[in-house]
């Protein structure tokens, strides 16, 4: 488990010094075939969804205020419901054999998700993956009263989980990710290697970020495999 930042300056480092790089995954859409967040969302919340979701999208209101609203306003009685939603989501072909690479070469595999922390946990254990996984970055909540309560030690600048600030956790460059929409933006700036698909591919082509895409994690360990990766130092924080 990932620690939080406020208590984790510099006591326990999360990988070994002779670690080469990190690879950074999201959840929603990247480690499940399909948009989990927006599909649970769009069952249990229907009518805020429909009005939050396109702002969201358009980057006209921050994931830290859409995706805490979202949250809150489930009833805490969906909570059952929403694992099960998760628990019936398929992930994305080859995710245990890039998992097995990423481990071969000593890099972290990290999970960095805007979703629900109990909804990543429940589809990695589910797929037998959950040890790969060297740490998981998401939002948790809990059912309090009748509704949600939402708990993200991530949370800043205008992300519910800044994944910026859980990279920074990781000194080891390369930073590897992959990723499909909004809440990947930032993560995908910062990253010296960006597999990208779906929305994240459009966001990056407005600011100029190369990225690699990909639809499979076959495609990640294939292109990965044939492209020697180096240390590199940290150049642009
Ligand atoms: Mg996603």
């Amino acid at each position: 488990m990932l620690s939080t930042p406020a208590n984790s300056a510099g006591s326990s480092a999360p990988t070994s010094p002779k670690t080469l790089g990190v690879f950074f995954c999201d959840f929603d859409g990247t480690i499940t075939a399909e948009e989990t967040f927006v599909g649970m969302v769009e069952r249990v919340v229907p009518d805020l969804a429909a009005q939050i979701l396109p702002d969201l999208f358009a980057r006209r209101l921050s994931l830290r205020q859409g995706v805490r609203q979202l949250l809150e306003a489930m009833p805490a009685a969906a909570f059952t419901r929403i694992l099960d939603y998760a628990d019936q989501q398929p992930v994305r072909p080859g995710l245990a054999a890039l998992m097995a690479w990423v481990e071969a070469q000593g890099m972290p595999f990290v999970v960095v998700s805007g979703g629900v922390q109990a909804m990543v946990e429940q589809v990695l254990a589910r797929e037998g993956l959950r040890q790969r996984v060297a740490a998981i970055a998401a939002v948790q909540v809990q059912p309090k009263g009748d509704f949600m309560e939402v708990i993200s030690p991530w949370e800043g600048g205008t992300e519910l989980v800044e994944k910026a600030a859980v990279m920074a956790q990781y000194p080891q460059r390369p930073w590897i990710m992959a990723g499909d929409s909004v809440t990947d933006i930032n993560m995908a700036i910062q990253a010296d290697v960006v597999f990208a698909r779906d929305r994240l591919q459009g966001y990056l082509d407005q600011i100029g970020k190369p990225y690699i895409p990909w639809e499979t994690f076959f495609d990640i360990r294939d292109y990965l495999r044939q492209s020697p990766i180096r240390p590199m130092s940290h150049t642009n924080g």
